[in-house]
């Protein structure tokens, strides 16, 4: 790739330099604080960076970093990949990322939904990656439906190339202006944000899934507009994804359950729009078993915890399809900046697949998820703390559900070696 322009350069090394101090002083990985500092002494180091190098943007309510973290693996097939694998997924985490790599011909950021319109236009990525929207936290309905309303609007008249889920309606909608759209069949777990007619208001038809035996995937048409399910290109099919081609690939993914199986449809679709068949990417993407420490099981005095993360009704519904119904389960709530202040949204996660099972309620916000199992019947075991919670179960496997900042608390006390 060819030369920063020399402010570019040194705002770039000193960014750098501001991420190993903040490192050293262990105030975390430093992605964020030194991208701020680069953007701070040069506003265009971002563009800057981006140019000259194949682009992804992968953005979604859900999945980001799984689906980043995948097509990242997969790409290193065809070179040196930067990525933001930290998750620091604003502008100052991308600046980080490309800094870090500078010489890497291919990038894929992982953004944060509301960014994506700014970073698209200041990096003019040539593909763009789109799973899922719903609610996230306090977000509704008619937030997300703005969300998707700024994709548009981003999407018009530029040349990106977006890989998209077609089974989201929302995400269909907001992809449907790009220039060109490569329809991934991916399904959708959790519909309740999408049955209303993103373009007219009008209600949603859903159906004639399980007769073509698609497993999550489903045919959706507005009774009163002509907006409907386009066809896919890709399809995940139960345990294997169909291309184009018709040639039909089995996942054999490390990583469990059917959204990651999802995820990884989408990454293939994505790394083939970068010219990498299946045949080279299954492998790499088998080779991913954990991220940023979700799906690791960590080891403490005889148990075995397996840590899901789950920051979002819709992310509680993919931990609970991956969580073994058999084992005991810890649950773990905070309402710390990054989770949302406001705890209300748990009553939009319906609890009750866990009764019968061993539930320990942890967290600084306990009590909250303990009301809310307390109305759904669902009987457990308030706990002061993780530590105690893990004490008070029996040896053996046990499955470890938390939110954004509870999720770093437990990895942070296993020295984040997950
Ligand atoms: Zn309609």
């Amino acid at each position: 790739m060819s030369q920063l322009p020399l402010r570019a350069q040194l705002a770039s090394a000193l960014g750098r330099t501001a991420a190993t101090l903040s490192r050293a002083t262990g105030r975390g990985d430093g992605s964020v604080i030194g991208g701020r500092v680069g953007l701070m002494l040069e506003p265009d180091l971002l563009r800057k960076l981006a140019s000259d190098r194949k682009l992804a943007l992968v953005s979604a309510t859900n999945g980001k970093t799984t689906t980043t973290r995948l097509i990242a693996s997969a790409l290193m097939e065809l070179g040196e990949v930067a990525t933001n694998a930290f998750g620091a997924n604003m502008p100052a985490g991308h600046v980080s990322a490309l800094s870090g790599a500078k010489h890497a011909p291919f990038a894929v950021l992982e953004v944060d939904e509301k960014y994506l319109p700014e970073v698209l236009d200041t990096t003019n990525a040539g593909i763009v990656t789109l799973m899922n929207l719903s609610r996230d936290q306090m977000d509704r309905a008619a937030e997300i439906w703005l969300l998707a309303q700024k994709w548009r609007r981003a999407f018009a008249g530029k040349p990106a190339h977006v890989i998209a889920n077609c089974d989201d309606p929302l995400v269909t909608w907001g992809a449907s202006t790009a220039a060109r759209v490569t329809w991934v069949s991916g399904g959708q777990r959790w519909r309740e944000d999408s049955w209303c007619c993103p373009e007219c208001g009008g209600p949603l038809d859903r159906g004639g899934s399980r007769e073509m035996g698609q497993q999550g995937s489903v045919h959706w048409a507005c009774r009163e507009c002509t907006f409907h399910r386009p066809e896919p290109d890709w399809i995940l099919d139960g345990e294997d994804v169909i291309d184009p081609h018709g040639r039909r690939w089995r996942l054999d993914l490390q990583l469990p359950g059917e959204a990651n199986r999802s995820n990884a449809a989408i990454a293939l679709a994505t790394v083939d729009a970068f010219g990498l068949d299946p045949a080279r990417a299954i492998p790499r993407l088998r080779t991913v078993a954990s991220v940023a420490g979700r799906y690791t099981t960590v080891e403490r005095d005889g148990r075995a915890m397996r840590l899901l993360l789950a920051k979002n009704p819709a992310g509680w519904l993919e931990a609970f399809e991956v969580s073994d119904p058999r084992l005991p389960i810890i649950l773990s709530i905070n309402a710390q900046g990054p989770d949302g202040r406001d705890t209300s949204w748990l009553w939009d996660v319906d609890y009750r697949i866990l009764r019968g099972r061993p539930v320990f309620v942890t967290g600084e916000r306990r009590l909250d998820l303990a009301l809310r199992l307390d109305v759904a019947g669902i009987p457990f075991q308030l706990c002061d703390s993780f530590d105690q919670a893990v004490a008070t179960l029996p040896l053996g496997r046990i499955d470890v559900i938390a939110n954004y900042t509870a999720f770093q608390q437990i990895r942070t006390e296993f020295g984040r070696a997950v």
